[in-house]
């Protein structure tokens, strides 16, 4: 009868998590790859070639595709006739390995979880606690798969009861573009119905553990109620338009994935959970014999492309002005050097704070004709300036964005995904720019930044108050200084083009 030592179980999800923070899945670059040769949206192609090569940036590395390393969730089955040596619960021993793989000093990940999460939302340090989801089996064996979530996607999660006469495509088609683009396009949608409410839930998470294969379903022809789905949605959100990083394009998602299970006869629970551009999982089984055994890639899995466009303009943030911004259209690339400061969720919510109060800013944060970059990097480790430092969801940051730059003078932000109507007029009010990062890209950004150093609240950790020297860092204009927004106009011209509609601009 085999033995489970609690080392070998602690190491193996402890090397796991290690695993997918910097090995994207094999079937996900395959499938992006083909997706970056078919793309014909200049920008949209641009945002993939980035997440390859960062992709395999991280590969060679061994430093995460990501700056949020995501939530870990552990799906275990646990045969019935294993036998455990160890103290520790299933549950203690399972958030050992995420500490250990969090904290490691090699390859440390971004620690971004929160306890109390309704009231005082304190880091817990080291990723802990993970969320868990054990079956109990038949057999000897303890089959695991891990997976990192990121906040981005997460935060897309969707839920509704339809009446069982109801359309799933249509809920889907019309919940999908109200996602916008802050789950980091192009990705897997995972949707799982019946059951009840929480089975639903956690069958469209289930459903995105498993590899790409929506060619090779299309291939063989679908079988069941389930593959027609998945066949008919990939098809039909992929016509949306919404393309890569919401930036108008032929490829939104890479896959749709559905699993389903009987229900109540008065109901038709439906739940809609994306994968994003950093989509990590591993499956292994630990039979007692030793601890997990990982396939270590080869690079040559990893396709070898240029990044371009190379027509990008380049920005000295030093000296740009406000005349110069006026120029920028949405959609055009730019190369930026020169100073930039950084801050999130909790430095937005202190800076507010002091200016409502009347107070100033802390010393050194100057906004005025100043760009801010909406990041929390992971911490550097040898010789780099910052750890992966890829751009976070634009939008948390809509609340504050008409005082910021009302009362500081900002000339401009970035960060990844769309703004919303009232940020977007306060952007056009004070003739100001919205530019993104690509969301999914964070180690090829981090290279673009020289040096970095904490100016104001060093006790917020990741979300304190940076200023990065970068040199040509890739950025895309999303908003302009007159409102237009790329996140509008870039789904609404490929949806045309992609239907044969001709499209008139605007
Ligand atoms: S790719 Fe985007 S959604 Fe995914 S973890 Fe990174 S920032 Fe978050």
């Amino acid at each position: 009868m085999p033995v489970i030592r609690q080392e070998d179980f602690i190491a193996s999800i402890a090397d796991a998590l290690q695993y997918i923070s910097y090995y994207h899945p094999p079937d996900f670059i395959r499938a992006l790859y083909d997706a970056y040769r078919r793309e014909e949206s200049p920008a949209a192609r641009d945002a993939m070639a980035q997440i390859l090569v960062n992709s395999r940036m991280s590969a060679e590395g061994h430093r995460p595709v990501c700056q949020d390393t995501g939530i870990v969730v552990a799906f275990l089955k646990v045969g019935m006739s294993v036998r455990w040596e160890a103290d520790l619960s299933l549950e203690a021993m399972i958030n050992e390995g995420v500490r250990r793989a969090y904290t490691n000093p090699d390859n440390p990940l971004r620690a971004s979880v929160v306890a109390d999460p309704a009231g005082t939302r304190k880091n817990t340090g080291d990723n802990t606690p993970a969320v868990i989801h054990t079956e109990i089996v038949a057999g000897d064996k303890v089959d695991i798969i891990i997976a990192a979530k990121g906040g981005g996607s997460e935060n897309k999660a969707t839920f509704t009861v339809l009446n069982p006469a109801d359309s799933i495509v249509d809920w889907v088609l019309e919940t999908v573009p109200t996602l916008g683009a802050g789950w980091c396009p192009p990705g897997i949608l995972g949707i799982g119905i019946g059951g009840t409410p929480e089975k639903a839930m956690l069958l469209a998470k289930q459903s995105l553990m498993s590899p790409i294969d929506i060619q090779a379903l299309r291939e063989r022809g679908p079988q069941t109620t389930a593959e027609k789905l998945r066949l008919e949605l990939y098809d039909k959100v992929n016509a949306l338009g919404i393309g890569a990083q919401g930036l108008g394009g032929l490829t939104t998602v890479l896959d749709v994935k559905v699993l389903d299970y009987p229900t109540h006869a008065a109901s038709l629970p439906v739940a809609l959970i994306p994968n994003c551009a950093a989509t990590r999982h591993i499956h292994f089984t630990l039979d007692g014999s030793c601890p997990a055994k990982l396939p270590v890639p080869k690079l040559a899995d990893w396709p070898e492309i240029a990044l371009g466009p190379t027509q990008a303009r380049r920005v000295n943030l030093d000296t740009v002005t406000r005349d110069d911004i006026k120029t920028w259209r949405p959609g055009e690339a730019l190369l930026l050097s020169g100073r930039l400061l950084t801050g999130r969720d909790a430095a937005h919510k202190r800076l507010i704070d002091r200016l409502n109060r009347g107070e100033p800013l802390p010393e050194g944060v100057d906004l005025r004709d100043r760009f801010i970059y909406y990041v929390g990097p992971v911490d550097a480790v040898r010789d780099e300036a910052v750890g992966p430092a890829g751009p976070t969801t634009a939008t948390r940051m809509d609340p504050f964005t008409d005082t910021i730059l009302e009362k500081t003078g900002l000339m401009g932000m970035i960060g990844k995904a769309e703004r919303g109507p009232a940020a977007i007029a306060s952007i056009k009010k004070h003739g100001a720019v919205y530019l993104i990062a690509t969301g999914g890209a964070a180690y090829l950004v981090s290279k673009a930044i020289r040096s970095s150093r904490i100016i104001a609240f060093p006790e917020l950790g990741m979300e304190a108050i940076h200023e990065f020297v970068v040199e040509d860092m890739p950025v895309t204009v999303a908003v302009d200084t007159q409102g237009n927004s790329v996140h509008e106009m870039g789904p609404r011209e490929w949806r045309g083009r992609i239907a044969g509609i001709p499209v008139v601009a605007q």
